[in-house]
Order: C-alpha cells, then sequence, then structure tokens
C-alpha cells in the first residue's frame, strides 16, 4: 500500500491507495503559510495509523521540488523535506511537484484508456504513440508537467516545466511584470490570480476570477482581457510545442477548464501555422489526479 500526499498551498490531502485505488482519504487545511518548518509533524500525524500497512510514502508538493529540497516560493522558505519525511516515516519517499504529478496521473490515464480501446479505438481516443504529453494548468498561477518519450521531466534543482515563467507575446504595449523578476510571463498575464488583478483595475472594485467569469463577461474591456488572456496560453501552447513536439497538451485547472476559456485555446492553436498544431483536451482526471499521480509515480520508481 501506498500513502500519497498532496501538500498544496490551501489545502494538505492525503489518501492510502491500494491497486490504484483510494482506500482512505483525509484533508486538512494547509500549514504552508502558518507553520511550514513543522510540514513534516504535521504529514505523519495526518497519517500515522496507515504506517504499518504502507511501503512508499509518494508526495505531491507545489513550489519547487529538487532532490534535495523543496522550495516553498510563495513562503520563500526551503525545506529538506524527502530526508525530513524518510526519518519520520522510515519509509522509502518519493516526492515531484504536484503539477508534475498531475501531468504524470493524466499521462497514466490515456495510456491505461489506450490499452482498454483496442482493437476499435474510440472517435475520441488520443494516440500517444510518441509517449510524450504536457500538462498545463491555468489556475491561482499557471503550472504545468511534461512527460517526454515516457520519462517525467524533472530536474536537481526542481525548476523545469514550471511553464507559466515561459515569456509569452502579450497584446497590450505595456510589459507585465512576474513575481518571478521577469516580463510577460504566461502566469502575469492568463492566471487567475492575474485576471482577477486586472479586472479589478478596470470595473474599479475589487473582483475575484469566479466572479469575472460569472459576472462580468458581457462588459467589453473584460471580455477582451480573458481574450488576450487565451491568446497568451496559446502562444504558451506553440512554445510549448516548438521545444517538446507533443501532439497532446492537456489543459486544466480553475481557468483553464473554465468552457468559454478553454474554447477560445482551442479556436487560437487551430489557427496556428500547422507545426504548432496540437490537440488540446480536458483532464481525465478528477480532484485526486496529484495524489494518484505522486502513487503513480512512486510505484513505478
Ligand atoms: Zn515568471
Amino acid at each position: 500500500m501506498i500513502i500519497a500526499i498532496d501538500v498544496g498551498g490551501t489545502k494538505i490531502s492525503a489518501a492510502l491507495i491500494a491497486d490504484d485505488k483510494i482506500l482512505e482519504q483525509r484533508k486538512i487545511a494547509s500549514v504552508i503559510h502558518s507553520d511550514l518548518t513543522n510540514l513534516s509533524h504535521y504529514l505523519i500525524e495526518l497519517c500515522q495509523d496507515w504506517i504499518a500497512q504502507a511501503t512508499l510514502v509518494a508526495i505531491a508538493c507545489t513550489g519547487q521540488v529538487g532532490d534535495e529540497y523543496v522550495n516553498f516560493l510563495s513562503a520563500k522558505q526551503k525545506l529538506p523535506l524527502k530526508d525530513q519525511l524518510e526519518c519520520a516515516f522510515k519509509l522509502p519517499v518519493t516526492i515531484i511537484n504536484d503539477a508534475a504529478a498531475a501531468a504524470w496521473a493524466e499521462y497514466c490515464a490515456i495510456k491505461i484508456t489506450a490499452k482498454h480501446d483496442t482493437p476499435t479505438p474510440s472517435a475520441d481516443s488520443i494516440n500517444l504513440s510518441d509517449d510524450t504529453l504536457v500538462y498545463i494548468t491555468v489556475s491561482t498561477g499557471i503550472g504545468g508537467g511534461m512527460i517526454q518519450n515516457g520519462q517525467l521531466v524533472t530536474c536537481p534543482d526542481g525548476f523545469c516545466a514550471h511553464l507559466g515563467h515561459v515569456s509569452v507575446q502579450h497584446n497590450s504595449q505595456e510589459s507585465i511584470t512576474c513575481h518571478c523578476g521577469r516580463v510577460n510571463c504566461a502566469e502575469a498575464i492568463a492566471s487567475g490570480t492575474a485576471i482577477a488583478k486586472q479586472a479589478s483595475l478596470i470595473l474599479n472594485k475589487k473582483v475575484s476570477c469566479k466572479e469575472v467569469f460569472e459576472q462580468y463577461l458581457a462588459v467589453a474591456e473584460i471580455a477582451q482581457l480573458i481574450d488576450d488572456a487565451s491568446s497568451a496560453v496559446c502562444d504558451l501552447i506553440a512554445n510549448i510545442k516548438a521545444v517538446t513536439g507533443t501532439n497532446i497538451v492537456v489543459l486544466g485547472g480553475s481557468v483553464g477548464s473554465v468552457d468559454i476559456f478553454h474554447q477560445q485555446v482551442i479556436a487560437k492553436v487551430a489557427n496556428l501555422p500547422e507545426i504548432y498544431q496540437v490537440r488540446i483536451t480536458p483532464p481525465k482526471m478528477g480532484a485526486d489526479a496529484d495524489l494518484m499521480g505522486a502513487a503513480f509515480y512512486a510505484n513505478k520508481k
């Protein structure tokens, strides 16, 4: 059995998993912004009674997840989380970025579907013959994960496949500075945080990204803002296509999954020069993608 834990910015979920199925699941509010130093204590407390049955611990974690340290970017603090958890759980621990875990879950889901689709593939079945897939989540921020030739792309310091920090074209004359220090990162233009910030300026009152999509799409300047954001994501996808050669981009997240946004991106990618065109699909895995992806990845390792 595997203990899988998803360490996010707002919540921490844990699950006991056997044969690719969740047997039990628990959640607590995240401690990243309140008591990050003691994170490993909270995680072991959450899973204490599962430890005797488990053989592996699989972590999906927000931030820059390197071999030795996790750099919690929003809390501006680094932790040797893998070592801490190996000492605490006394079990082997694998740790990957949460968007990378979701990417791995999507890749495994497509592989499993393809296996069961033979000998007559259904009309919407996805051909993953080159074993390359890119997952983009447009949510509070923009994250992602890449699978190239059947391998999850990782690197020693964890700063890879952070797709939100790919610089893209922006329709406005003014460049937007990203919190990473560069200008016109996709995240600075098209993330939920960026959309809410720019919409609040247009409407002259504080609005959330959810409210923007639910209430203000009829305002011409807001419609243009969303159009610019979907153009930025289209440009991001073209850049990714040029780098990875992927034929599949899974586009999810609380913004990326909004129908109007998702359809705009699909239409714009279809208008790119032919060599940049890729198939855009919604995620197959639900809310437990990070947990399942981390568990699938630990199993493979
Ligand atoms: Zn950036």
